[in-house]
Parts: C-alpha cells; structure tokens; sequence
C-alpha cells in the first residue's frame, strides 16, 4: 500500500477500514443478544492417544450462528468478546453448558476422559473467574479432575498475578493447559514456574512440519521441553497420517485434528466416540 500514492488509493484504504469496523460493530451488537437468543452451540472435538488409537480428551469449541451475520468463527467474534468485555458472560455460559454437557455424559454411564475449555485472557484475569469454576463443579456431578482449561502462553504474561491465580485453580483440582505453545514469549525458567500440566503444540507448526525443516526441529524441541519439564504434550492440527507418524517419532502421543475428525455437535460426538449405556435393551 505505501507504495500507491494519491487519492484512490486512500479511499480504496479507507473503504476498506471502514467496511472492518462496520463488521466489527455489527458483531459485538449481535453477540450482546446471542445468549438469551440461543445462537451458541458448543462443539466436541476428540483428542487420540496416536499409538493405541485410544480416545483421551475433547476440546470444548463454541459455534455461533446469527440470523443476520450467518456463521462467525470464533476466531472473528473471540476477539470481539474480549474488547468489549462480554468474554465473560460468554465464557461463564461456555463453562457452564460444558459441565452440564460432562454430567449427562457421566449419566449415561460413559467413560470419562478430560474435557477442556478454551480460556481467554480477560476471562482468565476476571476476579470472579476461579469462584465461578468452583461453583459450577460443585453444583455438578463432575470430578474436576476431568475438567480442564485451556489458555495461551499470553495469558501468562505477568507472573506474581498468575501464579497465585493457576495455584488456585490447580487447588480446585482441575487441569491446566498452554494452548497454541510456540508462538508466545513465555521463557523457560518462567513456565517452569507455572503449575500446569500440559503444552498443546500450536497447529501452525505441525501442518509445515513435513517440508519445513525449521518447524519439524521446533515441534521435536517443545516435545522434548515437555518431557524435560514432566509436562503432556498434545499436538492439535494433525491433518495426516505423515503428520501422525512425525509426532509419534518424536516421542508424542497425543494429537487432535481432522484426521481424526472434526469438532462436532454433541449429539455426533455421542454417535461417533462415546460408548453408552444400554438403558433399554
Ligand atoms: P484453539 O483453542 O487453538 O482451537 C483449535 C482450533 O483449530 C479450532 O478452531 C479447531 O476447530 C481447529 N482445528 C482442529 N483440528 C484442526 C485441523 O486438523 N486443521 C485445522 N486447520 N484446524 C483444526 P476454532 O473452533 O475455529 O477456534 C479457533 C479459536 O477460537 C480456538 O483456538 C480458541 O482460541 C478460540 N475459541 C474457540 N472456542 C472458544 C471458547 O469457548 N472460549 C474462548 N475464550 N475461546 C474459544
Ligand atoms: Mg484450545
Ligand atoms: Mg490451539
Ligand atoms: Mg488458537
């Protein structure tokens, strides 16, 4: 752009910011009304031990569809929700359709495996937040144990604040998550502080990890950062059996992706990989 001089392409700019804020607002007014509108669902996707082929964990993801806007990503409305501050209605909403979802679950006599929530920063710093997830598991059925959360290595920016926060939240029993791990700032000496359990390897290095040498080495260092540190490692964005095979040489075992499958409606979800009771028989 820079390069373009002169009155069109100024214009052709400003359209086009223009047309960026008009959407940006259109959204955060719509998402003031999603809830009591019920326009969220949230979706399941399995995470696999990649050698036994073993299910061990699903990953909360929220869908919205608007009348107005049609489907919105929640990488598009995520960020919305987090400037203007209804992250935490949303999120409180997210965390509680979940644990509701992991009770019926347990009622209908399926094996538990962890399920985590997607955490973002201002939801994270809320004061509430920690009270909030202890409530709701209370007033569940659910082991916390099999509750977990997900957050990026940004959300661990200011240490003295953080960790009184996760020590909180490890007391409650759940388990702690470093989503998109790779592509923050957290140092070594840092996350070694940090009482988590788990990195989720950022989907961005696995699906260059077959031609790229530089994200191959990348993904074998956080493995090995992992084992160093006792942590699980989890690979997300595993789109192929190459991809498979590369983590499992590296000494990985759990990966998510569309190989497997996609993040599906819980009542797919159901049919697909949970094995339930027969009631009636
Ligand atoms: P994330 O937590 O890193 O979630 C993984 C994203 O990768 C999801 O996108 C998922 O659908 C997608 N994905 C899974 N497997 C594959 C694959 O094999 N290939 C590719 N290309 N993509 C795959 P989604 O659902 O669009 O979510 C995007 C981001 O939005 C999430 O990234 C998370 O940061 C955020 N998000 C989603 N739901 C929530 C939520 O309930 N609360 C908050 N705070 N954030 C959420
Ligand atoms: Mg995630
Ligand atoms: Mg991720
Ligand atoms: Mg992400």
């Amino acid at each position: 752009y820079a390069k373009i001089e002169g009155k069109n392409s100024y214009k052709l700019f400003n359209n086009d910011l223009k047309l960026q804020l008009e959407r940006k607002a259109s959204i955060e007014v719509e998402l003031t009304k999603a809830i009591t509108n019920d326009e969220f669902t949230i979706y399941y996707q399995p995470k696999f031990n990649m050698i036994t082929g073993e299910l061990v964990g699903i990953e909360a993801l929220l869908r919205w569809f608007n009348p107005k806007l049609g489907f919105v990503s929640p990488g598009e409305f995520i960020p919305v929700a987090e400037e203007s501050g209804l992250i935490i209605e949303i999120g409180n909403w997210v965390i509680k359709q979940v644990v509701e979802q992991m009770d019926r679950w347990k009622e209908k006599g399926n094996q538990l495996v962890k399920v985590s929530v997607n955490v973002s920063q201002r939801q994270f710093r809320n004061d509430h937040f920690v009270a909030f997830i202890k409530g709701t598991l209370n007033s569940s059925n659910v082991d916390p144990a099999y509750f977990e959360i997900e957050i990026t290595e940004s959300v661990l920016g200011d240490h003295d604040v953080v960790v009184p926060k996760l020590d909180q939240l490890k007391g409650l029993g759940i388990g702690i998550s470093i989503d998109d791990f790779g592509t923050g700032y957290s140092s070594l000496s840092m996350l070694k502080n940090f009482p988590i359990d788990t990195l989720k390897i950022d989907q961005s290095f696995v699906r260059d990890s077959i031609d790229n040498a530089q994200n191959n080495l990348l993904i074998k260092t956080i493995i090995e950062i992992g084992n160093i540190l006792n942590l699980n490692v989890v690979a997300e964005g595993i789109e192929t059996e190459e991809h498979l095979a590369l983590l499992v040489q590296y000494d990985c075992s759990i990966g998510q992706g569309y190989y497997y499958s996609r993040p599906l409606h819980p009542a797919d979800f159901e049919v697909q990989f949970l094995n339930r009771i027969k009631i009636h028989s």
